[in-house]
C-alpha cells in the first residue's frame, strides 16, 4: 500500500505545477489524472465520435486502450499504443476532456487505472475527484484554488510564451464555463472533500504553494520529519 496525496481543485489553479514539484520533493509518482479524459477526448475528436449518442461512445470506448507509462519520472499517456502526450495539451482538448468526462462510462472506464497505481505506489495524484471519490482514503488531501481572474491571467501567459495569441476575456469565460461544468456534473463533480485542506493560491508564488503544501504533508505524515 503507498502513500497517497490527493490534489483537487479547478482548471488552472496551478494542480500541475504544484503537484509536479511536491512529488519531485517526496520522491513519489506524479499522477496527473486530467491527462487521461483529454486523453479520452482527443480520440473522440479525431475519430469523430458523437459524444452525445450513448451507443456511440460505449462502441468507442470499447475500441479504446489506455495505458500510463513513466519516462525518466515523467509520465506519458499511451492511446491503444500510441504515445499521445504531444497531442492533449491543447486548450481543445481540454475543453473535450469537460465535455467526456461528464460521461459516467469515461469515468467508469478510467477508475481502475487511477486506483491501481494508487494502490501499488507512492504517488502525487492530481484531478478533480481524487480525494472524494478516486481515494477516499488518500493520506492527504487537498484542494487548491485560486479565483478566476487570477487563473485566467496565468493561463493567457502560458499561451503568450508558446508564441499563441489570446483573448483574456476569453480565457476567463472558458475558466468559468470548465468551473460549471465540472462543479455542477452529476457524476464525480469536483469539489472540496470534507477532509481535505484548502489552499488558496491567488496571492501565492509557486514556491510559497508548494512549500504551504508540503508542510501540510509534512504535518501530517511525519514524512520528512
Ligand atoms: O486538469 P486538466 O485541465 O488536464 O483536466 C481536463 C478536464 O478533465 C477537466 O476540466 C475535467 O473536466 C476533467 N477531469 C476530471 N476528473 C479528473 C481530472 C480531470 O473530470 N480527475
Amino acid at each position: 500500500m503507498g502513500i497517497n496525496i490527493a490534489i483537487d481543485g479547478p482548471a488552472g489553479a496551478g494542480k500541475s505545477t504544484v503537484a509536479k514539484a511536491v512529488s519531485r520533493e517526496l520522491g513519489y509518482i506524479y499522477v496527473d489524472t486530467g491527462a487521461l479524459y483529454r486523453t479520452i477526448g482527443l480520440y473522440m475528436t479525431e475519430n469523430g465520435v458523437d459524444v452525445e449518442s450513448e451507443s456511440e461512445l460505449a462502441q468507442a470506448l470499447d475500441r479504446i486502450e489506455v495505458n500510463l507509462e513513466y519516462v525518466e519520472g515523467k509520465q506519458h499517456v499511451i492511446l491503444n499504443g500510441e504515445d499521445v502526450e504531444g497531442r492533449i495539451r491543447t486548450a481543445q482538448a481540454g475543453n473535450m476532456a469537460s465535455i467526456v468526462s461528464a460521461k459516467p462510462p469515461v469515468r467508469e472506464k478510467l477508475l481502475d487505472l487511477q486506483r491501481d497505481i494508487a494502490r501499488e505506489n507512492d504517488i502525487v495524484m492530481d484531478g478533480r475527484d481524487i480525494g472524494t471519490n478516486i481515494l477516499p482514503n488518500a493520506d492527504v488531501k487537498i484542494y487548491l484554488t485560486a479565483s478566476v481572474a487570477e487563473r485566467a491571467r496565468r493561463r493567457a501567459l502560458e499561451f503568450e510564451a508558446k508564441g499563441e495569441a489570446c483573448d483574456i476575456e476569453v480565457v476567463e469565460r472558458e475558466i468559468a464555463e470548465r468551473d460549471h461544468r465540472d462543479m455542477t456534473r452529476d457524476i464525480a463533480p469536483l469539489r472540496c472533500a470534507e477532509d481535505a485542506f484548502v489552499v488558496d493560491s491567488s496571492d501565492m508564488d509557486i514556491d510559497e504553494t508548494v512549500g504551504t503544501i508540503l508542510q501540510i504533508i509534512y504535518d501530517k505524515t511525519g514524512a520528512g520529519a
